[in-house]
């Protein structure tokens, strides 16, 4: 059993840290900060044995220098090399490694960044899902290397995940995305419910994170881009657009969030 614990640094990053009960050894992901999570490991008496890396951007590697002292690994997407930090492991897709006791699976996510990737421990119960800024919480980032073709395919390689995976994603973002999701889809009653739950966790200053597929797929518009309610709000906002193909449906999708 790992527990995922987090680390906020910046304005809304998440810096998730993994370890098991009893254990002194732990790992975590996108270190955008070295210093919120030395002074984690410090009060803990922790011990980082190694450092996952989901893309290039500087608020998830950040901290990798000043963190990567001697033998402590760095995993990264063999495809980013020459952006990432100095890696000792490489991974593309579908390749496994071993991590406290279990078995985390590479996901190649292109669209956020090329050379995104996702780490997801299938072998746990319940499966953990560390996705970085490709699926957030009601939403997803942005297309700053990708197409939205791309990024549709990354959110479907995601969706075809167990329902019942928790999402850990980089950032809290999780109210305004939310907020749009509603203007999106007014009349989804679960997704009303989750705003007034994650109105009320931010108002006691609480993470609304980790998520489960489970909710992302009733309530996050960039997941449910199949669905004839999405469509509609598609047409109405964007009356001269063809969406007939979902991929286009993204880019649409997309574009408003961008605007709003
Ligand atoms: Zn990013
Ligand atoms: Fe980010």
């Amino acid at each position: 059993m790992l527990d995922v614990i987090s680390i906020p640094a910046f304005n809304d990053n998440y810096i998730w840290l993994l370890r098991t009960a009893g254990d002194k050894r732990c790992w975590v992901v996108d270190p955008g900060d070295a210093q919120p999570v030395q002074r984690y490991l410090e009060s803990e008496g922790l011990h980082l044995e190694g450092i996952l890396l989901t893309h290039h951007h500087a608020d998830h590697i950040g901290g990798v220098m000043e963190l990567a002292t001697k033998g402590v690994t760095v995993i990264g997407a063999l495809q980013d090399i020459y952006r990432l930090p100095p890696l000792n492991v490489q991974v593309t897709g579908g390749d496994r490694f071993q991590l406290l006791g279990h078995t985390l699976q590479v996901l190649e996510l292109p669209g956020h960044t090329l050379g995104h990737v996702a780490f997801v421990a299938l072998d746990h119960q319940p499966p953990l899902l560390f996705c970085g800024d490709t699926l957030f919480a009601g939403g997803c980032g942005r297309l700053f290397e990708g197409t939205a073709e791309q990024m549709h395919a990354s959110l479907q390689t995601i969706a075809n995940l167990p329902d019942s995976t928790q999402v850990y994603a980089a950032h809290e973002y999780t109210l305004s995305n939310l907020e749009f999701a509603s203007r999106v889809e007014p009349n989804n009653p679960q997704l009303q419910q989750r705003l007034q739950d994650c109105r009320d966790k931010r108002a006691q200053n609480l993470s609304t994170l980790p998520s489960t597929l489970l909710l992302e797929k009733a309530t996050n518009p960039f997941l449910r881009i199949a669905q004839p309610e999405v469509r509609l709000a598609l047409q109405q906002y964007f009356p001269d657009a063809s969406c007939k193909e979902d991929a286009d449906a993204f880019r649409l999708l997309r574009s408003w969030k961008d605007k709003a």
